[in-house]
């Protein structure tokens, strides 16, 4: 029996007739060679915003509840939907039997946390009987379904939870993550031409450039690669689709957690940038215990995520506390934060959504001291001013204006050697 693979493709792989085409070709040059393929596809490039843009029109007053949220992924999964239907009729007009799936259809069984869902379990049955019979089966990424038969959507870019998920569910050798770039590099290609690109990468390292913002790979399918040593391989659809297949198979960025493969590991590896930020920042709160409980219940209440979180030195029995948010969650969260103020006492509410989060990435970073100055030393020749640090073993962010994103990108790239390839210890 052929080796089993997943293949996932992204919206602008999948982005007009000629690109499905090609899509097909390369799945399949796949299948005549004896692989068994579930193609996992993402929506047509600029739809899922096209759909989500149609909605927002409606949008006033503000709701955020489960029931307009629930509307919203009914609205945003059918995207997919679309993508995965025409990949079929290209691939069964490329003479290859195919079979699309709707998520729910599977199912990919997922909670109710509707448009960020998580997938709780993914039954094989459907897919083996398919594959059984030699056929190809498509099924649409970014989507789901819950206990309450709610179709549910996975957050932006999750088209690649899905691959990963369907990949570790059936078991399958490897999932092809297959995008518009040739891999992952050193930094985004299209902030930084002199960005390198990396032939192996650890989970952890990856998984800490998703968390930052790297969004060539959604942050959950790094988490489910990682858990269940599923290898993933990022790299392009852009080289032709007739490709000599062993040379595609070994192109790209291979994520794994097998060291002795992996380039040197570097101080620093990767520099990665978000604009997805929003500061929020509540002044002169009683300097007491239970505030930061306060604040935080509040906004997880809200199923807000927080990122970083900064609370000052108090001063006469005040201090004041700051903390960033996604931006889609950015007005919520104010909101939040203006209701439980009367537990607040005097306080003052400040937010700031034209920030970005900036940072280095590297596991070389947790045995060398001096990496975080550097990287403060780079920013502050430019001017540019750190409003918020946070640190773990192997990165270091820092908050700034929105404006000097790109800037700030390049210089650290350059100071750190990146466009030398990675620097060894
Ligand atoms: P897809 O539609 O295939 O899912 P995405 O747009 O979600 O593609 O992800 C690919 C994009 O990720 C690239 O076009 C690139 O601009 C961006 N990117 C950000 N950081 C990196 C990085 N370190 N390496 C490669 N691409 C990156
Ligand atoms: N189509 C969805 C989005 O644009 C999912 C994906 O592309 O992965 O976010
Ligand atoms: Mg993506």
């Amino acid at each position: 029996m052929g080796k089993l693979v997943v293949h996932k493709y992204g919206g602008t792989s999948m982005g007009s007739v000629e690109r499905i085409q090609s899509v097909a070709k390369r799945v399949a040059k796949w299948y005549r060679q004896g692989y068994r393929l579930v193609v996992v596809p993402s929506a047509m490039s600029g739809e899922t915003d096209k759909l989500l843009n149609l909605a927002k029109q409606f949008q006033h007053p503000e709701v955020h509840d489960a029931s307009y949220k629930r509307a919203l992924d009914m609205l945003a999964s059918t995207g997919e939907q679309v993508s995965s239907a025409l990949l079929a009729v290209a691939l069964l007009k490329e003479g290859v039997p195919a079979v699309s799936y709707a998520g729910w259809q599977v199912p990919i069984r997922t909670d109710s946390l509707f448009t960020k869902a998580r997938i709780v379990d993914i039954e094989r049955d459907r897919i083996d009987e398919h594959l059984a019979l030699n056929q190809v089966v498509i099924i649409t990424g970014f989507q789901g379904v819950d206990k309450n038969g709610h179709i549910t959507t996975l957050g932006r870019g999750g088209s690649d939870t899905s691959a990963v998920a369907i990949a570790v569910a059936i078991k399958a050798s490897e999932c092809l993550i297959y995008t518009d770039v040739d891999g992952v590099y050193s930094t985004d290609p299209r902030l930084e031409p002199k960005a390198t690109l990396k032939s192996y990468l650890s989970f952890e390292e990856m998984l800490e450039m998703a968390s930052l913002g790297s969004k060539v790979l959604h942050l959950r399918s790094v988490e489910f690669a990682m858990k269940y040593n599923m290898p993933v391989r990022v790299l392009s659809s852009f080289t032709p689709a007739d490709l000599d297949l062993s040379k595609e198979a070994q192109s790209g960025t291979l994520i794994t957690f097998e060291k002795d493969k992996m380039m040197e590991q570097a101080v620093v590896s990767s520099v990665a940038c978000s604009r997805n930020e929003a500061k929020i920042s509540v002044f002169h709160v009683p300097d007491k215990p239970g505030v930061a409980f306060t604040i935080l219940q509040a906004i997880a209440a809200a199923s807000i995520d927080v990122d970083m979180i900064v609370q000052n030195v108090g001063k006469g029995a005040k201090t004041d506390f700051s903390f960033t948010v996604a931006r889609g969650d950015y007005t919520q969260a104010i909101k939040v934060i203006q209701e439980i103020a009367p537990k607040l006492g005097q306080c003052e509410i400040q937010g700031d959504d034209t920030i970005c989060k900036v940072s280095i990435v590297g596991i070389g970073m947790r045995s060398h001291a001096g990496v975080a100055s550097t990287m403060f030393e780079t920013l502050s020749r430019e001017n540019i001013n750190i409003l918020m640090i946070s640190t773990s073993e192997i990165k270091t962010s820092v908050v700034i204006e929105e404006k000097y994103m790109e800037l700030a990108v390049r210089v650290l790239h350059q100071a750190f050697g990146l466009h030398l390839g990675a620097t060894p210890i």
